[in-house]
């Protein structure tokens, strides 16, 4: 096992990796920027490391400074966290190339995976099912219009080097295709330098659902079955549970064979998520994260195991401390994402937080790196906390999230804690009908 390992992020995921090593006995480095000094994860770490200024791409995403960062410590291990470098194949290569064990998958996998059509040809040959589309990558308009009429409108086209909801857009009808192609193709070129785009059937009413899965590297995986975040705004998601309330056990089981059996032919190792739209009973693939989600500790919650823990254990060559049989569904659990935003048009909202008090209690879990006094820095995303409930079913869940709300004080910047309380309000939230259209359809009626 490790004696130190470094985390290469910041926030509250930066917390959640160093407790779990804490927990394992294992030393922990931080790195940040000038911007976060005074940041939670820098206190708590048993060292810490400043990389650079407070741009993202001269300090959390700058490879020498990281490997330098590991070097002087001694740390063995990095683990990426969700976002910066987690899903960069080069830096995992370089990373491997200094002696430093890269806690996550392979470069390869993480190249396969990132590559939205390489992703999608190496699942549909794996027996996982995918939404009809091009087979492959769309050259010019002509094509793209050629495969709206085969597939039928409406469709999606989208960047295969997309992420995070970008480079993604839908043409409804045939005379919609041309501004679509030419503008998923350029957010494509502009925010990922690469202008590949692909043409998939847009379903009109899915549910998010995604399998986590999890591997050893030698062949053996298991499923952890779903969550549904389907409640997106912007193609973001705010609002997670597991488990879904459309599944049913026997469709569980079902896809999650066939996820984990895909990532156990592949030696995935590490925590991997598989995500598909469902409809009318059935899964389509969209696309595999090859990290830990921001939404893990819902699956944490139902299934009483930490993840991170997990990942260190098999990054360090070590085996999962569970099998398939070992893994029983206990109750419900629900995340909700606390963004420093201002409604109601979720404007960033950066600042000093004048009070801050986390709910507490019974199944209650307040992932966040904030505190009293801290200054949010107007660099980075604007997740600043993540509360997670569990209740032993879902409406048990829902009073529960309801009560941690009403305990949760963030004092001096505006947060999305009132969306919640509004959303609590709403039946469909209670009988679990949402598609991934009913936040935004929702926002423009009570929130314009
Ligand atoms: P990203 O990598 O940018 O997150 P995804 O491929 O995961 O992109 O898609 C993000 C979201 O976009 C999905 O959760 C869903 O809301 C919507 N979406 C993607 N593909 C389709 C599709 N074929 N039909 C309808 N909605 C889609």
């Amino acid at each position: 096992m490790f004696d130190k390992i470094l985390i290469a992020n910041r926030g509250e995921i930066a917390l959640r990796v160093i407790r779990a090593a804490r927990e394992m006995g294992i030393a922990t480095v931080a790195v940040h920027s000038t911007a976060d000094s005074d940041a939670m994860h820098v206190r708590m770490a048993d060292e810490s490391v400043c990389i650079g200024p407070a741009p993202g791409p001269q300090s959390y995403l700058s490879m020498p400074a990281i490997i330098s960062a590991c070097e002087i410590t001694g740390a063995q291990a990095i683990h990426p966290g969700y976002g910066f470098l987690s899903e960069n194949a080069e830096f995992v290569q370089i990373v491997e190339d200094h002696g430093i064990t890269f806690i996550g998958p392979t470069a390869e996998h993480i190249r396969i995976m990132g590559d939205k059509i390489t992703a999608k040809d190496t699942m549909k040959e794996l027996g996982v099912p995918c939404v009809p589309g091009s087979d492959g990558g769309v050259p010019d308009l002509e094509s793209a219009k050629r495969i709206g009429e085969e597939i039928g409108y409406p469709v999606i086209i989208k960047a295969t080097a997309g992420g995070g909801g970008r480079g993604m857009k839908v043409a409804q009808t045939a005379a919609e295709m041309e501004s679509a192609f030419m503008t998923a193709r350029a957010e494509g070129k502009a925010a990922f330098g690469n202008d590949e785009v692909y043409i998939e059937k847009y379903l009109t009413t899915p549910r998010h659902i995604e399998i986590q899965v999890f591997g050893d590297g030698k062949g053996n995986a298991v499923h952890l079955g779903e969550r549904d975040c389907s409640l997106q705004r912007r193609h973001q998601k705010v609002f997670e549970e597991a488990p879904g309330p459309c599944i049913t056990p026997e469709e569980r089981a079902q896809i999650g064979k066939v996820c984990a059996d895909a990532v156990a032919k592949i030696n995935y190792i590490g925590a991997g998520t598989i995500e598909f739209l469902y409809e009318n009973g059935e899964f389509y693939f969209i696309e595999m994260n090859t990290r830990l989600q921001v939404e893990h500790p819902v699956t944490e919650g139902i299934f009483g195991v930490d993840l991170v823990r997990e990942q260190i254990l098999v990054a360090a060559g070590e085996p999962m401390s569970f099998g398939q049989d070992d893994l029983e569904i206990s109750g419900h659990a629900i995340e909700v994402r606390i963004n420093a935003e201002k409604l109601p048009n979720f404007a960033p909202c950066p600042g000093k937080i004048t009070a801050y008090h986390a709910p507490g209690g019974l199944g209650v879990r307040m992932d966040s790196a904030l505190y009293n006094g801290y200054s949010i820095p107007p660099y980075y995303d604007s997740l600043i906390g993540k509360l997670i409930v569990h209740g032993r079913d879902r409406p048990e869940a829902l009073a529960r999230l309801n009560r941690a709300l009403g305990e949760l004080i963030v004092d001096g910047v505006d947060t999305t804690v009132p969306l919640f309380h509004a959303l609590l309000q709403e039946p469909d939230i209670h009988s679990g009908d949402y598609n991934i259209h009913w936040l935004e359809h929702w926002l423009a009626e009570n929130m314009a």
